[in-house]
């Protein structure tokens, strides 16, 4: 095989980056391990359930993945409004989260005192260096009743992770930009509010809903879709283990033997593999990737009758605080937020468990996860007797964790980079975790390589 440019991994990176250079010419060669293409998108389509074992959806704010849905010729499917409405566990009872400015103050998961702190962010004087853990920023900038209450259940929502040890700065960038441009989150999110709007009004933007979205056959058609576009250039179930830059050319290898050469090589597998890959001269690469860890979590989804669930079940669904007494990170409606997905007169519960906080889940027994997965929401939602179907799927360092000193980290790949022509980086375990964040990345990416390419 002789190649353009060879992309290994055919998750959303891999195959987002090769529809974006096929768009404009490029030839490319897309390598994935597994059998079927995907990466960490998995669906699951049975009598009517449209089952996600990976992400379930994305909001529509990026432009990279409205590009990507509609060079394959799909069409989204915009999640039912309620999905709108996120919940909060908090002491064994659900609290709606709150959207907005004046819903903040009316919160009761903030005390007065914390209200009135939060209150006073636009006046606490901004740090410029350095990374800051989650934690310690949001306690700095908003308050600590702010910080445990809601950013705990939020990275615990999104990282699976502790928001003590991730990084700000490389977890929520955008967040710890406010700050260090406008002094201020608050002011920052207001500016950047109205720089959209101008944009928007001015055509340099395209229109976004924020909405959530998938496909009507779920997040696995975007990818189905994307690997068969490719023909003969998608090569499932071959796994790459080593890649050498020969001769002005880089050589792939599996099992000791070549099987393939290219001018650009695209690594969107996990940081450690990559380094593991690459020939590496000093470690750097290794200690590097070494630090960038992935917490493993189980998706737990059942299909029950209606009637078997009291809840109404409105809304998104709920994150549970940690520490709390409740092991589940927290519990999705997706019946409620794509309908057309689950048969009529059924429910579907989606539960994730894991995380840095509980790598024990990893190890439970089948029936051991789904007892605890589900026995929860017995109470709590009103569930009585057993689901009609269960679905379950283990991901092995499924989340990667943005820990203190990840931009340090990031610089060693970006370094790599630059020394050596025509490889490149992309992937959840460096830029960011998310359908939006990884699509964003690979249209990168696929910028770059055109450029040298037609230079
Ligand atoms: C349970 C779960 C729920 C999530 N929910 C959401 C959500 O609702 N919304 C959202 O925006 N994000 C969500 N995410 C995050 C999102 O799914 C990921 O950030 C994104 O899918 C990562 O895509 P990727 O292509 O970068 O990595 P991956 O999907 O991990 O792809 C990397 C690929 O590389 C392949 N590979 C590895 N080694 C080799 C090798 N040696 N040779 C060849 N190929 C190799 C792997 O098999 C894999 O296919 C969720 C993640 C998980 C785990």
């Amino acid at each position: 095989m002789k190649t353009d440019v060879a992309i290994l991994g055919a998750g959303l990176s891999g195959l987002g980056c090769a529809s974006f250079l096929r768009q404009v010419g490029i030839k490319v060669a897309v390598l994935e391990k597994d059998c079927v293409p995907g990466g960490k998108v998995q669906t699951v389509q049975e009598d009517g359930y449209v089952v996600e074992l990976g992400p379930l959806g994305w909001l529509d704010k990026e432009p990279a993945v409205a590009a990507f849905v509609n060079q394959l010729g799909l069409e989204a499917l915009p999640a039912e409004e309620a999905q709108g409405q996120r919940w909060l566990l908090k002491d064994g009872s659900l609290h709606l989260l709150p959207s907005g400015p004046l819903s903040f103050l009316r919160t009761p998961l903030l005390s007065g005192a914390a209200k009135l702190r939060l209150m006073r962010e636009p006046f606490i004087s901004a740090r410029r260096d350095g990374e800051e853990s989650i934690h310690d920023f949001a306690t700095r900038r908003f308050g600590k009743g702010v910080a445990d209450t809601f950013f705990g259940a939020m990275v615990s929502g999104i990282f699976g992770g502790d928001a003590r040890a991730l990084s700000v700065q490389a977890a929520f960038p955008l967040m710890a930009g406010w700050e260090s441009e406008s002094g201020s989150c608050l002011r920052g999110a207001m500016r950047h509010m109205r720089k959209k709007k101008a944009q928007l009004k001015a055509g340099e933007s395209p229109t976004t809903s924020g909405k959530l979205h998938s496909l009507p056959q779920g997040m696995g058609q975007l990818l189905q879709v994307a690997a068969q576009s490719l023909g003969s250039a998608y090569h499932g179930s071959t796994e790459i283990d080593r890649v050498v830059w020969r001769h002005g050319a880089w050589v792939l290898f599996r099992g000791g033997q070549e099987v393939g050469q290219a001018d650009h090589v695209v690594f969107t597998t996990p940081a450690c593999v990559t380094a593991q890959l690459l020939e590496e001269g000093d470690g750097s690469l290794r200690r590097a990737a070494a630090g960038i860890q992935g917490a493993s979590l189980q998706v737990v989804t059942a299909a029950y009758a209606r009637e078997q669930v009291a809840h109404p079940l409105s809304g998104f669904g709920f994150l549970a605080l940690r520490g709390q007494g409740f092991r589940p990170l927290g519990v999705q409606y997706p019946s409620t937020i794509f309908p057309s997905q689950t048969p009529s007169g059924k429910v579907q519960l989606r539960v994730l468990l894991g995380g840095s906080f509980d790598p024990e889940a990893a190890n439970l027994s089948d029936q051991a996860l789904q007892q605890a997965a589900l026995h929860p929401l017995r109470d709590l939602l009103g569930v009585q007797g057993d689901p009609e179907r269960v679905w379950m799927r283990r991901i092995a360092g499924g989340i990667p964790q943005y820990a203190l000193g990840h931009l340090e980290r990031l610089a060693v790949f970006q370094q790599w980079e630059r020394q050596l022509p025509g490889l490149y980086f992309a992937g959840d375990s460096l830029f960011g975790v998310g359908v939006n964040a990884v699509l964003k990345q690979a249209l990168a990416v696929s910028e770059r390589i055109q450029a040298k390419h037609f230079a």
